[in-house]
């Protein structure tokens, strides 16, 4: 077997001579090097321990090395690492059942991707042939990935620089009371406001040539904006009036995050098509998929479906997957993420908002939740980047890696997070605040 590098030292000279990072000028680059991690906690290559409030890129939702997991990858790799997609194996059908199983409606059919912007691709490609039509409508301040097709559906700058196949996707605002375009003053208004302006949107662009809407239940990195109630079961209605269809992305929102299994169970609404990656499998082994109901599983029984990937449904993932979901159930993670939030982080982020004059707004549910840090209360301008970088130092140094987008630090541990660990790491957050007020 190859040797590692152990001396840290060496791991981040080897990474900066060879490893190209991703959206970075690689100039700039400055990786910090993981040795190890274990529950909450991520272990550095100095041997510092840093209480992850990131949960990495938002996925380690059973937290680092949790043994069930990593036992049962363990066991699939002494067994079976790898088949080609053709091929039935006991964990893809297991990890397919236990999904179906969690998803609404009659989304029984699971396409298995190796992570969220090929769910992406794949979702609207299915779209775009059961309909025969092309475009996509999604929102601004979204994101869907970074292949060619999912870029373009992101409502975010990243977006910008790919820009050049945009063709069939069409931009529109959603809610976001916080920052509302629509002038809205109460939940109520910016919901009834931004269906009007969906529906108008659809018709301008013509409801014939629209193939689906696609959202986030509930958009994460560009904010986390829990949507006002109704506003999923209005955005139903009006794909159904006009025969489009509703694409939601539980990429980020999923397995475990908003204290239900999935975002979208908290809006009694059923999309045609659901995308899942990250907490699928905690991200212990990358893997993504999209959940497909039986009239768009039932276009493709006879005629092919025209895609596919190398490694659908690869054993060693969907072993993940399986030992991931049975232990967030056997451990009750979904009731802990909804108490934490409800109990801890809540109230916790609500008092902080209070105390700084930098928090223009805590929102989220579960152990998901952004502070939207202002330059300014009243007018509500974004805190600058060098603020919001010094925030962050200001956490890390104290021992808390916190998750960064914009002018947010997002609260995004795991769902196993304990009171303890949630307060400890509020506190640090609260003393690191100062940096952003200026003081
Ligand atoms: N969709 C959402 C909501 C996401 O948050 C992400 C990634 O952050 C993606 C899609 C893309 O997933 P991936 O990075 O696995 O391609």
């Amino acid at each position: 077997t190859g040797s590692l590098p152990t001396d840290p030292a060496e791991i981040a000279r080897l990474d900066r001579a060879h490893v190209f990072h991703s959206w970075s000028a690689q100039d700039k680059v400055d990786p910090m090097v993981v040795v190890g991690g274990e529950g909450n906690y991520v272990i550095a290559g100095d041997g510092r321990r840093y209480l992850d409030f990131s949960g990495q890129l938002v996925f380690t939702n059973i937290g680092h090395q949790h043994p069930r997991v990593t036992e049962a990858i363990a066991a699939q790799a002494a067994q079976l690492c790898t088949t080609a997609p053709a091929h039935a194996t006991a964990a893809k059908s297991e990890a397919a059942r236990l999904i179906a199983e969690l998803t609404p409606g009659d989304l029984d059919s699971i396409f298995f991707t190796n992570g969220g912007a090929e769910a992406t691709e794949h979702a609207i490609r299915m779209a775009r042939q059961f309909t025969g039509r092309n475009k996509i409508l999604s929102r601004y301040r979204s994101y869907h990935g970074a292949t060619q097709t999912a870029i373009n559906v992101t409502g975010d700058e990243r977006r910008w620089p790919s820009d050049t196949a945009t063709a069939g996707t069409v931009h529109f605002f959603g809610p976001f009371l916080y920052r509302s375009v629509f002038h809205a003053e109460t939940p109520e208004q910016e919901r009834d406001r931004a269906l009007e302006h969906l529906e108008q949107t659809i018709r301008m662009e013509g409801p014939d040539t629209i193939a689906a809407v696609m959202l986030e239940t509930i958009p994460g990195t560009a904010g986390i904006m829990p949507p006002p109630e109704g506003y999923l079961a209005g955005v139903r209605r009006i794909c159904d009036r006009y025969g489009v269809l509703l694409i939601l992305d539980e990429v980020m929102a999923g397995f475990g995050r908003t204290g239900r299994w999935l975002a979208l169970d908290h809006y009694d609404v059923t999309p045609d098509l659901m995308t899942f990656a990250k907490g699928v499998t905690a991200g212990y082994v990358p893997l993504g998929g999209v959940a497909i109901s039986r009239a768009i599983r039932d276009h493709f029984g006879q005629r092919p479906y025209p895609g596919g990937l190398t490694y659908s449904g690869h054993p060693l993932a969907c072993a993940a997957a399986v030992a991931t979901i049975t232990t967030m159930r056997a451990e009750g993670m979904i009731d802990n993420a909804d108490r934490i939030g409800s109990q801890v982080l809540g109230p916790g982020l609500a008092e902080i908002a209070q105390r700084h004059r930098s928090v223009g707004e805590a929102r989220g549910i579960g152990v998901f939740w952004a502070l939207d840090l202002v330059a300014d209360q009243e007018t509500r301008e974004p805190l600058g980047a060098d603020r919001v970088a010094a925030t962050v130092a200001a956490c890390k140094a104290a021992g808390l890696l916190p998750f960064t987008a914009g002018n947010r630090i997002h609260v995004v541990p795991s769902c196993t997070i304990s009171d303890d660990e949630a307060r400890q790491g509020l506190a640090i957050l609260d003393e690191a605040l100062a940096v952003a007020d200026g003081h």
